[in-house]
């Protein structure tokens, strides 16, 4: 660091995300994005014209995207913003609703970036340890008096909570906003939008990037009651109006518009999941019950850190957390079933070595 950065942010320790190679061709199994391509329909969509106009502001409103995806999830368009990515959406809510003085509450194994930006932006954790079979209890969470977010399902176990616990803890906390991150939500778990109408202290976020074919173009949905939403866009216009490009807005609104596409592909993750497990488990793995695009497994056979290692060496990229209790574990992206079947041979030669 220089000698100029400021002493607040010497203690930050930023997230590590999940490699990115440039160079040599792995099986991709360690940041959930799909194996599957964007829909034709966003190809059509990011066209030479679309192109042309990049010399042109993108809409800061976004009204186009706003009101299909109004249409899509049955809201009006004032109780949807979209961000450059969820990530954009979860900092904005973090930084619209906590602060030095008001915490924010999360799990103790779950997405590392909340960690962070409270870290960031100078907001107390509250970090509530998930139970010893890395289930969340919701009582955990009954009147904290503290903003919450829970990322449901959860990552990195994939562990879903039906919407009548999230409900519960919405109850239970009615002056405080509820934030739940559904990254994951279109591979198995229960939306809680249908809940927007009935709690304003309730803000779903989902993203474009795992269940979309869209990591890279950045796009995420935060929805919730409109004062909610106007509260994110505060924060929004008070930092980076244009937030969204051109082509990312074009792309989202193909994106959702290509309901079979988005039907079919998810379906594929799901199906290759429950094989992967399966198997996984034939070769005496622990697998959590994943709602997820990703499965979270380990084996007394090999420890965490050496089997990433040995699956790297193989070609075969996961993920791994070096954190108290999940060290023995790794994240496994679902790819296609081609290629889970190289993760699965690559561990049959690394467990019989
Ligand atoms: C991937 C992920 C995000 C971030 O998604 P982006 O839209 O790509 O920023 C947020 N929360 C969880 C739990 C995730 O796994």
């Amino acid at each position: 660091m220089s000698r100029f950065l400021s002493p607040t942010l010497e203690a930050l320790t930023p997230y590590t995300p999940g490699e990115q190679p440039q160079d040599q061709q792995y099986i991709k199994l360690n940041t959930n994005e799909s194996p599957y391509m964007p829909s034709p329909a966003v190809v059509a969509a990011v066209n030479e014209a679309e192109v042309e106009k990049l010399r042109l502001y993108s809409d800061p409103a976004c009204a186009q995207l706003l009101r299909t995806a109004a249409a899509h999830f049955g809201l009006q368009p004032d109780q949807i913003m979209p961000g450059n990515g969820s990530d954009e959406n979860l900092f904005f809510a973090l930084r619209a609703f906590c602060d030095e003085r008001h915490p924010l509450a999360y799990a103790d194994i779950t997405y590392g970036c909340y960690g962070v930006w409270c870290s960031l932006l100078h907001i107390p954790g509250n970090v509530i340890p998930l139970k010893e079979d890395f289930t969340l209890d919701p009582a955990d969470y009954y009147g904290l008096g503290q903003t919450i977010v829970i990322a449901n399902p959860n990552a990195p176990t994939g562990i879903a909570l039906p919407r009548e616990a999230i409900e519960g803890i919405l109850q239970a906390n009615p002056d405080n906003v509820v934030i739940v991150d559904e990254a994951y939500v279109d591979f198995g778990g229960e939306s809680c939008v249908p809940l927007i109408d009935r709690y304003d202290n309730l803000l779903v976020v989902q993203t474009f990037s795992k269940s979309r074919q869209l990591a890279g173009a950045r796009l995420g949905l935060a929805m919730g009651n409109a004062k909610l939403i106007a509260d994110l866009n505060r924060v929004k216009f008070g930092m980076n109006p244009y937030n969204i490009n051109r082509l990312t807005l074009k792309a989202g609104q193909a994106a959702l518009e290509d309901t079979a596409y988005f039907d079919r592909t998810r379906a594929a993750v799901v199906e290759t999941r429950n094989w992967t497990k399966q198997q996984l488990e034939a070769r005496g793995f622990a697998v959590l019950d994943s709602r997820a695009n990703f499965l979270f497994a380990s084996t007394k056979r090999k420890d965490g850190g050496t089997l990433y290692k040995k699956l790297k060496e193989n070609g075969v990229l996961v993920r791994h957390f070096d954190a108290p209790r999940i060290a023995d574990w790794l994240r496994i992206t679902i790819g296609t079933p081609q290629q889970m079947q190289g993760l699965l041979a690559a561990l049959d030669k690394i467990l019989e070595e």
